[in-house]
């Protein structure tokens, strides 16, 4: 028999309509054996994640000591889940023993993780099936990396015989057994893991939506949905905003050419989007997809015969690297170098690393530049066609948005525009109406 790996996001967690929703899902395909979920999401657009709420505890026990009021939010969603289902558990006792580890580890992740623990407890009640938490399976080393290998053969081991199980989404378990969690939306690379272990035929990962649109649905209203993705389009629309997916959830199937079904809980016969090794058909768009982030700022040098300075680049990127700041892009000229970085990671560094540029290479100017937003046209069917960058910029100049930097990737899979972040929502309906009405 194969084996589907099953992932459920927060919206299908959100209540116990949802909940039902799911088991509906998981009990009309005998293939469907590991149902990974997330903590509940938002039941409608002014409601709070418990993840973002188990998060404001771990910083009100960090500043007061405790942490009741939001904690008693928490636990009214919980009890309201558990009595609307009607199932046998003691889920204020669990709720008890989580508000207990919230206090005693003053740990961010401990308190995060909670959320799909409770959730994961909840739906294997509902299911009447095995509970395995993934502290034992998930494994991080001490520096706090994700152990990939250590993880798949525990994992295998642990689920070869069972038949049926849910295992919470999110985290996992460093040597010493202390709860460390992925990056926010890391649900998605628990499934994935699971689908590698297992061997899956397939990895479902079961969300709001239809799957893949072309851009963000919030953005461009009902935009044209995307039937297959190869895993690098998807890791670039992805790692570039597009939320529906965590850009780090390939790195395992990809093993094993697993192939990921973005599924929507609410209309389960829709066939989705699939997201394969490579591709076969082609589009009809020649681009795959449009995805965006705000939040960047640009550090602009200036400096005549800068090209023939040897390691002048080196000497710039030594000082971001000095300071732990990650950058997304170097665009250069002649006599000018732009080092693109995204504002959380510069936060409060901004003016130490403008004063040790200044010392390390003597630029004629420079500056920081804030305000920007990047975003990213993506597609196999881009590379080495001519034209694709030309309409990318006609259509923006016809709606008078200025680009303030442009890098095209060496497969010619992406063209990644800078503008200002009022232009952002306009770029993208620009780029958009070009190529695919
Ligand atoms: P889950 O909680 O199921 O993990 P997420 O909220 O992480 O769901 O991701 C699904 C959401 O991603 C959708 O509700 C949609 O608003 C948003 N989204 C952003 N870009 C896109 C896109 N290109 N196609 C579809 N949905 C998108
Ligand atoms: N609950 C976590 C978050 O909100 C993980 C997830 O949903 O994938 O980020
Ligand atoms: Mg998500």
């Amino acid at each position: 028999m194969n084996t589907k790996v099953c992932k459920f996001g927060g919206t299908s967690m959100a209540n116990s309509d949802n909940i039902n929703a799911i088991a509906n899902i998981i009990e009309s395909d005998k293939e469907r054996r590991f149902v990974i979920v997330s903590a509940p999401g938002k039941r409608n657009s002014n409601d709070r994640k418990i993840t973002d709420m188990l998060y404001a505890c771990y910083h009100q026990v960090e500043l007061n000591g405790e942490c009741m009021e939001t904690f008693g939010q928490i636990r009214e969603r919980y009890v309201e889940i558990v009595n609307d289902l009607k199932l046998d558990i003691d889920i204020d006792k669990y709720l008890d023993e989580v508000y207990e580890g919230i206090i005693k580890y003053r740990s961010s992740d401990f308190a995060a993780s909670r959320g799909e623990y409770l959730g994961g407890i909840i739906m294997a009640k509902r299911l009447g099936v095995e509970f395995i938490d993934p502290k034992d399976l998930i494994k991080f080393n001490a520096n706090g990396d994700f152990d990939a290998e250590t993880t798949n053969e525990l994992t295998r081991q642990r689920l070869k015989d069972v038949t049926r199980a849910v295992i919470p989404g999110f985290y996992g378990a460093d040597t010493s057994g202390n709860i460390k969690t992925f990056s926010r939306g890391g649900s998605d690379i628990t499934g994935a893991i699971i689908a590698r272990a297992t061997e899956a035929s397939v990895y479902e990962n079961w969300t709001d939506v239809n799957g893949f649109m072309i851009c963000d649905p919030r953005i461009v209203k009902n935009p044209a949905h995307i039937a297959e993705l190869s895993y690098r389009e998807l890791r670039e629309l992805a790692y570039m905003g597009a939320n529906v997916l965590h850009p780090e959830s390939i790195f395992p199937v990809r093993y094993n050419n697993i192939p990921i079904n973005i599924r929507n809980t609410f209309e389960p016969e829709h066939p989705g989007t699939m997201i394969v090794a490579n591709r076969k058909s082609t589009n009809n768009n020649i681009i795959t997809g449009i995805a965006g982030k705000k939040g960047y700022s640009i550090v602009f040098i200036e400096k005549s015969m800068m090209n023939s300075e040897l390691g002048f680049a080196r000497r710039v990127l030594s000082v971001f690297e000095y300071y732990g700041v990650s950058f997304e892009h170097m665009p250069s000229g002649i006599d000018t170098l732009s080092i693109v970085v995204s504002d959380s990671e510069i936060a409060g560094k901004e003016d130490v690393i403008i004063d040790r540029l200044k010392k390390t290479i003597s630029p004629d100017h420079i500056e920081l530049l804030k305000g920007f937003s990047l975003i990213a046209t993506v597609g196999h069917d881009m590379s080495f066609k001519p034209g694709t960058a030309c309409r990318i910029f006609n259509a923006l100049a016809k709606q008078n948005i200025n680009i303030r930097m442009i890098d095209q990737g060496s497969s010619e899979m992406n063209i990644i525009v800078g503008v200002n972040t009022q232009d952002y929502e306009k770029t993208i309906e620009s780029i958009y109406n070009e190529f695919i009405k």
